[in-house]
């Protein structure tokens, strides 16, 4: 059984106010107690939210650089990420991707680096409109599980997180059917590539325009085990999302 992974995307969003607010919302909120819920927060703002966050919810940072320190200007290493008390790091995701170039490769040694230094990675996937339009969103995914997969050592801390290019920030979720279609050719793709048992045991979240409203029914898919969310993790609409399935 895979427990459900809730984690809030902020990317570049908040305030120290707004921010504090978010968390005080948080941690009165009653949420499912058998959901992993983690917040991942600007780079400046990841102590903030770390001590003032009740413990029981995670933190991430939203990025990290491949090597633990030096003439790297405007980076941050894992080893800070950890030192500071952030469990994990989102990478890959398709902002990193399509707006700053990041390639397969270079998420690959991010992972690995990131890996060598403990830290819960959040990996995302997904094709763009364009990827799709094109009818190549399977080869797409395949040569981006092949990058993870090559620098992957501990599967247990590894979350992936499929996200509809198309469907982020756009209030239009992909529907339940195409991703519950993605997710277990991914599964599929692990079993054949890595193990059945990680093909199992992996964790395998949806992002892309979730919301309190169509966050059930993607839900109750069957290779659906949380959701990757961003502007409704913003807002007090994100404490249902993470109880989508109780
Ligand atoms: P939205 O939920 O705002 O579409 O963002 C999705 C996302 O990219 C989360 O990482």
């Amino acid at each position: 059984t895979r427990k459900f992974f809730v984690c809030g995307n902020w990317k570049m969003n908040g305030s120290k106010k707004s921010i504090g607010e978010l968390i005080q919302t948080l941690n009165t909120a009653k949420l499912d107690p058998n959901v992993e819920v983690v917040c991942a927060a600007p780079a400046i703002y990841l102590e903030l939210t770390r001590s003032e966050l009740d413990p029981k919810f995670s933190v991430a940072a939203q990025n990290c650089y491949i090597v633990p320190s030096g003439g790297f200007t405007g980076e941050i290493s894992p080893a800070m990420i950890k030192d500071c008390g952030m469990d994990w790091v989102i990478l890959g995701h398709s902002t990193r991707r399509h707006i700053f170039g990041e390639s397969n490769e270079f998420i690959g040694q991010k992972i690995a680096h990131a890996q060598e230094n403990d830290l819960g990675v959040i990996v995302c996937i997904g094709e763009t409109r364009e990827e799709k339009e094109k009818g190549i969103t399977d080869q797409v995914i395949f040569a981006q599980m092949k990058a993870i997969a090559d620098n992957v050592k501990d599967w247990n801390k590894v979350v992936l997180a499929y996200e509809a290019g198309w469907a982020i920030g756009t209030g239009n979720a992909a529907s339940p059917q195409h991703v519950q279609q993605i997710h277990a050719k991914v599964r599929e793709w692990l079993k054949n590539n890595v193990s059945e048992a990680v093909a199992n045991s992996v964790r395998i979240i949806y992002g892309g325009s979730v919301t309190g409203g169509t966050c059930k029914e993607l839900a109750s898919q069957k290779d659906v085990d949380g959701f990757l969310v961003g502007g409704a993790s913003l807002k007090p609409e994100f404490i249902d999302i993470i109880n989508a399935k109780a």
